[in-house]
């Protein structure tokens, strides 16, 4: 988001300060640790299905910065490593004036409903726009902040595994259907278990809990 925000046509960094406050370090948690598997779901009835076509649009646009070498390529899908993407973005945003502050945050202070300041462990900065992007803990932020409504954000439980062949493995994505059912995200895919092979030839390997 930081990133896309210093995209933006309006983005002038003397004009706008950014600051990005990481509790505990960048892509430490899902953008770090997930599959890094896009794909845009064609031909399947997914709620998730624009979404998806969005973010392989968007992923295309950003191959100028992302090396090429970093990803496998599988018909209608792209797997990149998550942690290096993010890392890679984060760096441009920071080129173009982001400031990282490695601190909690404990507050959001406000002047009537327009924010004034976020408290963090490191004391507060001042803000006139908050966006709260803290991913499966975003529902606490009503423990931050007064808001009109719940952030209907959660986790739940999954497994995956980061697995180092020893043989090379080829290019292309797995997923083995073991059952019928509907997930916690609704979808009807029962228990399905994905493997999707990297560019430096690990193999992720994702499954239900
Ligand atoms: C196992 C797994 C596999 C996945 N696979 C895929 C996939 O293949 N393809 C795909 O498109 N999506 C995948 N996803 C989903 C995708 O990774 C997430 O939707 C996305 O990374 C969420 O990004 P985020 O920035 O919202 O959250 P996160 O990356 O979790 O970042 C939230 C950040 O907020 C910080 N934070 C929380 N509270 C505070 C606080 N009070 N103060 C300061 N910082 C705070 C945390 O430290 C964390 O760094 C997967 C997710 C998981 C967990």
């Amino acid at each position: 988001m930081a990133y896309y925000l210093t995209r933006h046509p309006a983005y002038a960094p003397r004009q706008y300060r950014i600051s990005l406050v990481e509790g505990t370090g960048i892509a430490c948690g899902a953008s770090g640790k997930a599959g890094g598997f896009f794909r845009d779901f064609s031909g399947e009835a997914s709620p998730l299905q624009s979404f998806a076509v969005a973010s392989l649009r968007q992923h295309r646009e950003l191959n100028a910065l992302l090396d090429r070498r970093r990803q496998t390529r599988s018909a209608g899908a792209v797997v990149v490593d998550p942690y290096l993407f993010t890392h890679t973005l984060m760096a441009e945003a920071e080129k173009a004036g982001v400031r990282v502050v490695h601190a909690r945050v404990t507050g959001i202070e406000c002047d009537g409903e327009r924010p004034k300041a976020v408290q963090t462990s490191r004391g507060p900065i001042t803000a006139d726009t908050v966006i709260i992007a803290m991913g499966p803990w975003s529902g606490q932020a009503s423990l931050l902040v007064r808001l009109p409504y719940r952030i209907p954000v959660s986790g739940y439980k999954g497994n995956s595994i980061l697995m180092s062949p020893l043989n090379p493995v080829r290019p292309q994505c797995l997923f083995i259907r073991t059952g019928e059912g509907v997930d916690q995200e609704g979808s009807n895919n029962g228990s399905e278990i994905y493997l999707f092979p990297r560019h430096n030839g690990q193999v992720y390997i994702w499954g239900p809990k």
